[in-house]
């Protein structure tokens, strides 16, 4: 245990989520609780204004793999469809496919580029803040966001939601899971691992304590079968091959790979032809993550008020 100059445990050396003292973690840049595994960033967390996808109005209205799943996981858990609150909803995909499901959608983007595309081209309602004039939310999702977060802004995030909450309402949180048997397994290599731009590393024990100082506890983990082979996938790729997330890169950003028509040409068969070879492996791997969700590559929960 460290302690600071006075001989007293200082406040840095201590779990933000539990208080129990922290080590080095499980990659460089990051601590790690003895007690609940939280991984925070060393120094200080702050929301980034991130582009996690293309800004293209035909790709949004064309929908995804992706948005299929999540729209899965909203429908086995929402209980009303009134109002659907989006934190971190990008350039507004998610929104945009569940318009018809909800009486009213609106979304939270720190992005300024991302929140006007959202509004001039899709006709969104997209704030820089949890508004708090919604008050009935039917439900909430956080897809990919809090680990951008502080531990002060969750906080802060998730008081405006439970104040604007009822019995009805859930709250889908999805995060890389640091308690993750990928994780450990490739360290800096699992295709969510990303020091710049994610202060917070959850497991799924600081991920419910967090929700539960918000006012939230767990009504059911959901296994989402896309995020879990695709981790999988990913994470073999990166031990063998590089450059690292190419096929993320490729398949769920869009974004072109750097180099000749034909270094891309070559990149793209070379990462398929590895990708179907550990295909195979990699939904074996997601029946281990079935089991036990827990250590699945990705954390996705569904909570409620707290009693
Ligand atoms: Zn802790």
């Amino acid at each position: 245990m460290r302690t600071s100059g006075d001989g007293c445990l200082s406040a840095r050396d201590e779990c933000g989520v539990c208080g129990a003292p922290r080590d080095a973690g499980r990659t460089v840049g990051y601590d790690r609780c003895r007690d609940c595994g939280h991984e925070a960033r060393r120094g200080a967390g702050s929301a980034i204004p991130m582009i996690n996808e293309l800004l293209d109005a035909a790709a949004v209205r064309r929908g995804s793999v992706l948005g299929a799943f999540r729209a899965r996981a909203a429908a086995s858990c929402a209980v009303e469809g009134d109002t659907l609150l989006d934190v971190g909803c990008g350039a507004g995909a998610f929104l945009y496919a569940q318009r018809d499901r909800f009486r009213r959608v609106v979304g939270v983007e720190v992005s300024p580029s991302s929140r006007d595309f959202a509004r001039r081209e899709l006709g969104l309602r997209v704030e820089p803040a949890v508004p708090s004039d919604l008050s009935s939310l039917s439900l909430v999702t956080f897809w990919h966001s809090l680990e951008h977060l502080s531990l002060e802004q969750i906080g802060d995030a998730l008081a405006r939601v439970r104040a604007q909450s009822s019995s009805a309402t859930r709250v889908i949180v999805s995060v890389p899971n640091a308690g993750s048997a990928l994780y450990r397994l490739v360290g800096e290599r699992y295709p969510y691992f990303d020091l710049d731009e994610h202060p917070q590393q959850f497991t799924a024990d600081s991920l419910d304590r967090v929700m539960a100082r918000g006012g939230f506890a767990v009504d059911r983990r959901l296994f989402v079968l896309d995020y879990a082979a695709f981790g999988y996938l990913q994470g073999l790729l990166n031990c063998v091959a590089s450059p690292r997330n190419h096929l993320y890169g490729r398949l769920k950003r869009g974004a072109p790979a750097a180099g000749s028509a034909v270094r891309r040409a070559a990149r793209d068969v070379g990462h398929g032809a590895l990708a179907a070879a550990f295909l195979p492996a990699a939904l074996a791997l997601c029946l281990h993550d079935r089991a036990r969700a827990a250590k699945g590559a990705v954390l996705t929960v569904c909570y409620r008020l707290a009693p």
